[in-house]
């Protein structure tokens, strides 16, 4: 089985003006690993043919509007029925093949998933804008319970019924079209054998959630926000959130970014229920409910978004991924005022100047003389009649009826299906732009660039892959080491201090780079030296003799964090200890980290974790012992967890905070340090664990 993966997505041909489109077909195999697949380099994607633009629906008159949609339907099938043929004869009958590892297999390509935005789909499977390709889900209950089961759509019962149609016998077939959403029977994807169109739409991340549902979600959170005056604490917390491997820090203000792309949405999502948390804490008695609906509602989307890229799926994480899908749906009303479409606010300015003129002809009537405090009454119930009819309009427009909010429901039908969603990726289709066709329309001479487009990169690919094919040659044959392929896969790598500082010599010179009393830091010392006795080499327990020990200081410790769901891969965590020096440009940087408390059940749901922030890394050698043994500590602030590590019930997180009582400082082993950790401060001494950073850490605490 060779299953074939096809994309398609207009596109400018330039970034100016762009009135020049073009629309590319790719294809693809899912015998490729995704990650090959999905990454530019290796060349597995490649274009197919270039689509007809189709010119605009003019809207003079819905009759030639009709007529164009079905040339442009007719146009399509065909250049379709091209691109596809070779298929036909194929899937029947199979195909010898040679494979990649030098052996000959009969093969049988089908085509088995499409990858397109929403639009392109509708265009192809000749369905309307509000429509589902997959089911047939009425327009008006596009946001309905996720739980709901639809009709799966059948395109041969439409093919079946546009031929009724076509040979005259009409009758209901119009109304039944109507009825399911299908503006064309025939869509490009009917009759291919063993293809059922229905199964062709894959999940997409990126579009669906990154850059559809959480930009809608962040302008109802902004409402939210306005609503009840918590712009400027979101705007703080947002200010203040720290650095974590494979996250960049905001630059801007988050009023001031403009601009939210794929990368700037997956960074948001990994932090705004945290940061949210912070904004809306100590609400007071009116907001409380409100608030802590807002936070389900915000942190359902983000845990669906995070399990959505699991790689594997157990039962039970499928469980998840439904349940925080029906809490989102179940809470998403908080937000509903805040989804007032332009019509609607247009049409609640039009009612309220009705009203407003009524009322003031109702006033020219009566009589001059009122008291003031009677006019002062009016005004009042003016002011509450005019809130209330808007109040209504709004509640009676606003909705949430739209095909993204639909297409979650599909999410997890498909997991159990098909396998996970991470390895059809959208973005794909994106690179693949860049190097096919917008480099080959830059180097065309931009008459007929059609043909040019497609020539050009047929060279390059061919050309890419003898590289590649040479490179594995090689690799084989051990002549040339090839390097590593960006990824550190040592067996068990260890922790390592790096970043020697200059001028630390002694625990003194220590204590004064860190701005730390030289008193705490030898009682700390002599505490770790008591803890460790049993050890090989002791440190001395005699403060004299430690304060003479040679230290030697570091500015970061790089800890290997395995990888989420994969084996033998290690993500590097730098954890970064300044001190009082400067970071960079930046001021100083001392990073939160975890660390191994206790055991799995200490700490509630952090699991025998703690939170704590470093000071200092350093070595020291026991240069009095013959063995001259040498320690790799880090000299960390640690923090409680609240509620003895529980979720607070209220904001969905757990909270960390100052030591009430007891040493604050601690010197540990830098084997205890577990891997950075990622928290958000509330002010008042405390901090939100923020436990949607990674997948891993979201996995581990919940
Ligand atoms: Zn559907």
């Amino acid at each position: 089985m060779v299953p074939i993966i096809g994309l398609s997505d207009q596109t400018h041909l330039t970034n100016f003006s762009g009135d020049k489109k073009a629309w590319p077909v790719y294809m693809t195999i899912g015998n490729i690993l995704s990650q090959t697949r999905n990454s530019p380099a290796k060349m597995s994607v490649l274009l197919v043919a270039l689509l007809p633009v189709p010119p605009k629906l003019t809207g003079e008159s819905s009759r030639a509007d009709e007529t164009q949609r079905q040339i442009n339907a007719d146009s399509l099938r065909a250049v379709f029925d091209l691109v596809l043929a070779p298929l036909h004869y194929v899937s029947h009958e199979g195909m010898v093949m040679d494979c990649a590892d030098g052996k000959t297999r009969l093969c049988f390509p089908i085509l088995s998933a499409w990858i397109a935005d929403h639009a392109e789909h509708t265009t192809l499977h000749g369905i309307g804008s509000k429509s589902c390709p997959k089911c047939e889900v009425p327009c008006n209950e596009l946001g309905g319970n996720p739980r709901e089961v639809y009709e799966v759509r059948d395109y041969a019962i439409y093919e079946e019924k546009a031929r009724q149609l076509e040979s005259g016998e009409a009758g209901s077939t119009r109304e039944y079209f109507r009825q399911v959403g299908v503006k064309i029977g025939r869509n490009v994807f009917t009759g291919l054998h063993r293809v059922n169109p229905s199964d062709l739409h894959k999940p997409d991340l990126l579009h669906n959630i990154y850059l559809g549902l959480f930009k809608h979600m962040m302008q109802w959170v902004e409402g939210f926000l306005k609503k009840h005056k918590r712009q400027q604490a979101f705007d703080d917390a947002w200010k203040e959130i720290p650095p974590y491997p494979g996250f960049s820090v905001p630059k801007k203000a988050y009023r001031e970014v403009t601009q939210w792309q794929g990368k700037e949405m997956r960074n948001l999502s990994r932090c705004i229920s945290a940061v949210l948390a912070s904004a809306l804490r100590n609400p007071d008695s009116s907001q409380h409910h409100d608030f802590q609906i807002a936070l389900k509602c915000v942190s359902a989307l983000v845990d669906f978004s995070l399990m959505a890229q699991y790689r594997s799926h157990t039962p039970d994480t499928l469980s998840y991924l439904e349940r925080y899908l029906l809490t989102f749906h179940q809470t998403k009303d908080i937000f509903l005022e805040f989804r007032t479409s332009k019509a609607t606010r247009a049409e609640a300015n039009r009612q309220d100047r009705e009203l407003r003129e009524l009322i003031a002809n109702e006033r020219a009537h009566e009589i001059r003389r009122t008291s003031a405090a009677k006019r002062r009454r009016q005004a009042d119930q003016e002011r509450l009649q005019r809130v209330n009819q808007r109040a209504d309009l709004i509640r009676r427009e606003n909705h949430f009826n739209f095909i993204k909010m639909h297409y979650l429901s599909h999410f997890s039908s498909h997991v159990r299906r098909f396998g996970s969603i991470s390895m059809y990726s959208t973005e794909i289709g994106e690179l693949a732009h860049k190097d096919q066709i917008k480099e080959g329309y830059r180097r065309s001479n931009k008459n007929e660039a059609a043909r040019q487009i497609l020539s050009h990169y047929g060279r390059q690919h061919a050309l890419g892959m003898r590289l590649q094919t040479l490179d594995v040659l090689l690799k084989a044959e051990n002549v040339v080491a090839i390097e590593g392929t960006g990824r550190e896969t040592a067996a068990a790598p260890r922790r390592i201090l790096k970043g020697r500082m200059k001028n630390v010599s002694t625990l003194t010179e220590l204590c004064r780079t860190c701005n730390i009393d030289y008193g705490d830091i030898m009682e700390e010392m002599l505490r770790f030296t008591k803890q460790t006795v049993a050890d090989d080499h002791p440190l001395s327990s005699d403060p004299t003799e430690l304060g003479l020990l040679p230290v030697e200081q570091f500015t970061h410790l790089e800890i290997p964090v395995a990888d989420f769901q994969e084996t033998d891969v290690f993500q590097i965590h730098r954890a970064r200890s300044t001190g009082t020096m400067a970071f960079r440009s930046g001021g100083p940087r001392n990073d939160w980290v975890w660390i191994q408390a206790g055991g799995e059940d200490s700490y509630g749901d952090l699991r025998g974790r703690g939170v704590a922030q470093l000071l200092a890394l350093f070595k020291i050698r026991n240069v009095f012992s013959e063995a001259a043994g040498v320690r790799r500590l880090a000299l960390l602030r640690v923090l409680d967890p609240i509620n003895s590590g529980r979720f607070h019930l209220a904001s969905g997180h757990i909270r960390v905070g100052k030591r009430r009582s007891g040493r604050e400082m601690r010197i540990v082993d830098i084997g205890t340090v577990i891997g950075q950790a990622h928290v958000i401060p509330t002010g008042e001494g405390q901090w939100i664990v923020n436990h949607r950073i990674d997948l891993r850490t979201f996995n581990e605490i919940y």
